[in-house]
């Protein structure tokens, strides 16, 4: 059976400091997964616990007592809606969130490459294209390391264009720069733990050659058993147009099935 759109679990509010868009509410959220026949969707505004020193500025207000404005989630009969967050890893590979705060949480998604956050996540000596390779498979294998509930994790976003943002082209690069065997090994991984691996990438701005080079790394996770969520990372409601149409194209360019979905343990 085909991947079913059913889901899409990486969505922020109004409350991400970088969406603060009146329009996008937890209401307008709940109406897009109607209106797509989404059966569930998870909330994740980006989010740095209080409790773990030195945020950055932009991480700094969005701790608990900010995201937790969100609650309750309204729901339908048919779709549940899942308290989640985004956060981060900074430079020195330690995440912005606590131990105990895991349990706040349904699903809690961590990107390794948002590597545009210069002197937080990056390092102003480390901004070649190959230093970007190696920070993308350290990060990688410093979080799969880690003690965590990987159940509940997401991988996001892992060909995110932020890895290497200043040419549009780079990020592409940075992705060639890292061999299949790379790859084979963190994304088994990925798999062994049991954490999702996030589809989100911009399908239709690629083509020809640049889209098998961004496809590659979801083929290989593929290959290696991962199981595979869809995420519109949307911050407008604008994003919600695309999203179904993109997710659709990904499932079909990688011949995705059921079996190969993650899923919210609840
Ligand atoms: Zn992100
Ligand atoms: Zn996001």
């Amino acid at each position: 059976m085909r991947y079913e759109i059913d889901h899409d679990i990486h969505i922020h509010s109004h409350l991400s400091l970088c969406s603060n868009d009146p329009m996008q509410t937890k209401e307008n959220i709940l109406a897009y997964a109607i209106r797509n026949n989404l059966k569930y969707i998870c909330l994740t505004d980006h989010f740095w616990d209080e409790n773990i020193p030195r945020a950055n500025e932009f991480y700094e207000p969005q701790n608990f007592e900010h995201i937790k404005k969100a609650l309750p989630l309204p729901e339908s009969d048919s779709v549940k809606f899942y308290f989640g967050c985004e956060t981060e890893m900074d430079k020195n590979y330690r995440l912005g969130i606590s131990e105990e705060r895991f349990d706040s949480f349904d699903f809690v998604i961590i990107p390794t490459t948002h590597l545009h956050m210069m002197s937080f996540t990056i390092d102003e000596k480390d901004t070649s294209l190959e230093r970007r390779a190696d920070l993308y498979v350290a990060r990688l294998d410093k979080l799969l390391d880690m003690d965590i509930p990987f159940h509940k994790i997401g991988i996001a976003h892992l060909t995110c264009p932020l890895m290497a943002p200043n040419n549009k082209d780079d990020h592409l690069k940075v992705l060639d720069l890292i061999p299949d065997k790379v790859f084979k090994e963190l994304f088994s991984k990925i798999a062994k733990k049991k954490a999702g691996f996030e589809l989100n990438f911009s399908f239709f701005q690629y083509e020809g050659e640049s889209l098998e080079r961004v496809l590659r790394p979801y083929r290989i996770a593929k290959e290696c058993n991962c199981k595979f969520y869809l995420g519109s990372d949307a911050h407008h409601p604008q994003g919600f147009d695309y999203a179904i149409k993109n997710f659709s194209a990904i499932i079909d360019a990688l011949d995705l099935k059921e079996s190969d979905k993650f899923k919210i343990k609840n």
